[in-house]
């Protein structure tokens, strides 16, 4: 379960997330959708610890992780990432880049590598390196290795834009499949509503820096809260 109580963070003088504060079960998603600039990707950056909030308090399974005092660094978190620009390390085979954050034994970590490529459905290219994967296969890989060390909590941040349409659909359904059989509490930012309204247990709309918007998919489509919400789902987004 993740929790983000009133986080704010500030570059030059202005609010770039401004008092946001959510709430992600385990087992859920939420999309956090909204404009480019809007603030999503620090949101996400804060949570992972790679970037420090101004005010505000990040709570995981009911502890604190990190406030404006007290910060557990991003290795020990425990949280999952699957951002667009991390990429599987080039140098290293499949297994390993899935192993990567992995502890425990060679066997256990071998038997877990095993377990996840099995579900993303390539095991065939367990020793083979990322070059030799297309784009979508890659992705794949990268969903594995976030998922490797069982994290409660999994961020995403836009996973499938770098995909074309085709692939798209199928390994969406794939992802949303593999993340309610482990459990995480997800939190996906897409600029995409459709993605949104596939994927979503919520969707929070964000403008400015702040939630405009939170709840079921359908009822944020069709009680959309003013015209700028309406916004959110046509196609001038
Ligand atoms: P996109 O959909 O394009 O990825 P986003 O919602 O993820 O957008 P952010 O990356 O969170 O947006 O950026 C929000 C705002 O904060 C932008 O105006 C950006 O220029 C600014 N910003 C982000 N990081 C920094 C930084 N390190 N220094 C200064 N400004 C920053
Ligand atoms: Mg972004």
């Amino acid at each position: 379960r993740l929790e983000i109580r009133n986080l704010r963070r500030f570059f030059d003088g202005r609010a770039v997330v401004d008092d946001v504060s959510m709430q992600i079960q385990a087992g859920q998603v939420t999309c956090l959708l909204g404009p480019s600039g809007c603030g999503k990707s620090t949101t996400l950056r804060m949570i992972a610890g790679v970037e420090m909030q101004d005010s505000g308090e990040i709570y995981a399974d009911g502890k604190l992780i990190c406030d404006t005092v007290f910060r557990v660094p991003p290795e020990r978190r425990e949280i999952g990432l699957m951002f667009q620009d991390f990429a599987l390390f080039p140098h290293l085979s499949v297994a390993d880049n899935v192993a990567f954050g992995l502890k425990g034994s060679k066997d256990e970590k071998r038997a877990r590598v095993k377990e996840l490529l099995q579900k993303v459905s390539l095991s065939q290219y367990i020793d083979e390196f990322p070059h030799h994967l297309s784009g979508g296969e890659q992705q794949r890989v990268a969903l594995a290795r976030a998922l490797a060390p069982r994290p409660r909590i999994m961020l995403m941040d836009e996973p499938f834009s770098g995909l074309d349409n085709r692939l798209r659909d199928g390994i969406r359904d794939e992802t949303l499949t593999l993340l309610k059989e482990e459990d995480a509490a997800v939190l996906l930012v897409t600029h995409e509503p459709e993605e949104a309204m596939r994927m979503a247990d919520e969707i929070a709309l964000m403008r400015s820096g702040k939630i405009v918007q939170q709840g079921a998919p359908y009822n944020v489509y069709t009680r959309p809260v003013d015209r700028a919400a309406v916004g959110f789902f046509s196609d001038t987004n």
